[in-house]
């Protein structure tokens, strides 16, 4: 069975959520997903099939959508794909007007990732409106919250259904991504005592021992992560990011702070890597001349993702994108994405989608219609083979 699916409509599907505003409330801006959500829901019933709404915090429901499968009872297909998006500020173009040119849909989220959510609508929409199964049922999860604290798929896994494998939206320019980064981010403090700035020794400087903290990250901490490359994410990475200290021009500063990113890569737990960071400092603070230095505990912390190549579901996307666009090789990225939270929870995950990940959070975002629309074909072909 040949899979067509017509460009103008996936336009449509697209061009009315980019008009739809899902700024995750994280960021400036933001609003709650309702109105995605709603209009996921609409698209269910529309079809007259059955969609689960969960709120999962006030105004930001996820939506699980169900196509039925011939084993009625197997094991589901989860289709993910995340509805919020990243803030608008400095974008160039109108974030939600969906214009399209050249045969490019812009806009905010367009690329990242409503686009994937488009090829999935359009997907599911091919099998009920030619009344065709698929071997499996097929849930379509649209979920709230990934740019800031993944509470939507964490929600999806409470929901309490079976899922044999997923596949999760993302901009990969139709590759099939099985490995990727997880993420540590926490605050380190160094503690001093404060003194007038005209008599410095009697104070110690929170800045100068914060110096030697950063020194220790930029030198030696650095060093031991590059040894340890995994074949398709590379290198784990260690970088300072922010840092403040001092009250006051003729103040001797008692404290100084920096945040660090952390990227751990398959093979880490991303609990110990937090661990050994905090071991690794208080080692600092009983040096000669030690510093009173405090790790605190992460405020974001995801894992890295590492599917087998050889899995159902990788097998069959890449065939199916391999039909469609030639050689597909399983892929591994540096960022994160929904996928390592399923895969802990067992189910074999494949990150997979339209458009590329240079053009998502950018201030122009835009995606190729012709790439949602075979993304759209892939995605229904698997849907056609998995389980069979
Ligand atoms: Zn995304």
């Amino acid at each position: 069975m040949k899979v067509m699916i017509d460009e103008q409509r996936v336009a449509r599907l697209l061009q009315d959520m980019v008009r739809i505003p899902s700024v995750n409330p994280g960021f400036e801006g933001g609003v709650p997903e309702r109105g995605m959500a709603d209009y996921v829901e609409a698209f269910f019933m529309r079809l007259g099939l059955k969609a689960e709404r969960r709120e999962v915090r006030p105004d930001r429901p996820n939506v699980i959508g169900i196509l039925p499968g011939v084993i009625g009872d197997a094991p589901a297909l989860l289709l993910e794909a995340h509805m919020d998006t990243v803030q608008t500020a400095n974008m160039t173009i109108d974030p939600f007007s969906a214009e399209i040119r050249g045969g490019k849909l812009y806009g905010r989220g367009a690329c990242d990732t409503k686009a994937s959510l488009a090829a999935m609508l359009a997907a599911i929409e091919w099998f009920a409106g030619n009344g065709v199964k698929p071997p499996v049922p097929v849930h379509l999860a649209a979920t709230v919250d990934e740019e800031v604290n993944y509470l939507g798929v964490l929600d999806v896994l409470e929901a309490g259904h079976a899922y044999a494998a997923a596949i999760v939206g993302e901009p990969t320019g139709l590759q099939a991504v099985v490995a990727h980064k997880g993420v540590v981010r926490c605050e380190i403090e160094t503690v001093g005592v404060s003194a007038h700035s005209s008599k410095p020794e009697e104070g110690v400087n929170a800045i100068n021992g914060m110096m030697k903290v950063v020194a220790h990250i930029e030198g030696a901490m650095q060093t031991r992560l590059r040894s340890a490359a995994h074949p398709l994410v590379g290198p784990p990475t260690l970088a300072v990011t922010q840092i403040q200290g001092g009250v006051a021009p003729n103040t001797i500063p008692e404290r100084c702070r920096i945040r660090i990113d952390r990227r751990t890569i398959p093979g880490e737990d991303s609990e110990q890597v937090w661990r050994d960071i905090r071991a690794e400092m208080a080692k600092l603070a009983t040096e000669d001349g030690g510093v009173n230095v405090i790790v605190h505990p992460p405020f974001v912390l995801d894992y890295a993702m590492d599917t087998s190549p050889d899995s159902e579901i990788v097998r069959l996307v890449a065939s199916a994108a391999a039909e469609k666009i030639g050689e597909v090789r399983p892929l591994g990225v540096p960022y994160g994405t929904d996928a390592s939270k399923l895969a802990r929870a067992g189910i074999p995950s494949v990150v997979f989608g339209p458009g590329s990940i240079e053009q998502a959070h950018t201030k122009d975002e835009w995606v190729e219609l012709k790439q949602v629309v075979l993304a759209a074909e892939i995605i229904a072909g698997t849907m056609l083979e998995f389980g069979k």
